[in-house]
């Protein structure tokens, strides 16, 4: 059963239309599709749903979820599939935190829980995943040191996690995206404890994380998010996975995508899973790998 529930649309920084979006899940053979779109912050961002667009946003996807379930229209036309109504909600300290109440209304199927931003030594936030020319400028601006800022993400993500409110943790190590060729730190013992603290937060805890394969199919990153050292430490924390697409185009959803998920495959068993969580017909279900 092929499930994806990390996908954007042009409700947010997604280069096509939901609709156009579901039409590729279903081609790729998926039969569950979870739209998550990146949710509000409350300071306008250019890659952010708009407030006052959110429930032009739920009801396109709620008209899909009809269109696309057994008898709808594109369902007579092409097959069904499930398709599930999510926000990606960002960790932003005294502005927005998955668990802040402020989408209840819209009743969602499921929600991402992502950091994205840091504010190593106080200055004023920055995108871990922006690109590295933007995200060296905002480093040098910083006066921070590039371990000082894996450090500041991952007491973020612990801070998101102990806090709650969210299905799915999104992009484990994003921190990584501007160092995959390793020139900023290395993935030693200090970022390992920094990174397995947020592991250790995890226990216990209802928290589906994802394996995400955006970096693979978006910016040729080597493998996904996270590795495979922190993978080993999730599976002995006991925290469920699922593999996650992050599709920002119709593209990300093809064959670029096929590849990525065989290598998460692997990475999975060679980390000790055997089972991916899925979410279908409302309930979170373990699959074999
Ligand atoms: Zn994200
Ligand atoms: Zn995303």
């Amino acid at each position: 059963m092929r499930a994806n529930y990390h996908t954007h649309c042009d409700f947010c920084d997604g280069k096509a239309p939901a609709a156009e979006m579901a039409r590729a899940a279903k081609e790729a053979g998926f039969e569950i599709l979870g739209f998550s779109s990146h949710a509000p912050i409350v300071q306008p961002m250019p890659w952010a749903l708009r407030p006052e667009r959110l429930s032009e946003y739920a009801a396109e996807i709620r008209r899909l979820k009809e269109a696309w379930a057994p008898g709808g229209a594109d369902a007579r036309a092409h097959g069904s599939m499930e398709i599930l109504l999510g926000l990606e909600i960002d960790w932003f300290p005294g502005e927005r935190r998955p668990g802040d109440g402020a989408f209840d209304g819209l009743a969602l199927d499921f929600s991402i829980g992502s950091v994205h931003y840091v504010a190593p030594r106080g200055c004023t936030p920055f995108a871990v995943d922006a690109h590295r020319e933007g995200f060296d400028s905002c480093l040098a601006a910083s006066g921070a040191t590039a371990r000082e800022v894996y450090r500041d993400y991952y007491r973020r993500l612990s801070a998101l996690i102990v806090s709650g409110g969210f299905d799915i943790l999104g992009h484990f190590d994003l921190v990584q995206k501007n160092n995959m060729d390793g020139s900023l730190f290395e993935e030693d013992e200090d970022y390992l404890s920094a990174a397995f603290e947020a592991v250790h937060c995890l226990e216990g805890r209802d928290c589906v994380v994802e394996i995400n394969l955006g970096g693979m199919t978006r910016h040729a990153a080597p493998r996904p998010y996270p590795s495979l050292a922190i993978l080993r430490e999730l599976n002995r924390a006991g925290a469920p996975i699922c593999f996650s697409a992050d599709a920002h185009s119709p593209e990300n959803l093809g064959p670029s995508l096929d590849a990525a998920e065989k290598m998460a495959r692997e990475l999975a068993l060679a980390a000790g899973y055997r089972s991916i969580r899925i979410l279908k017909d409302g309930e979170w279900i373990d699959r074999g790998i």
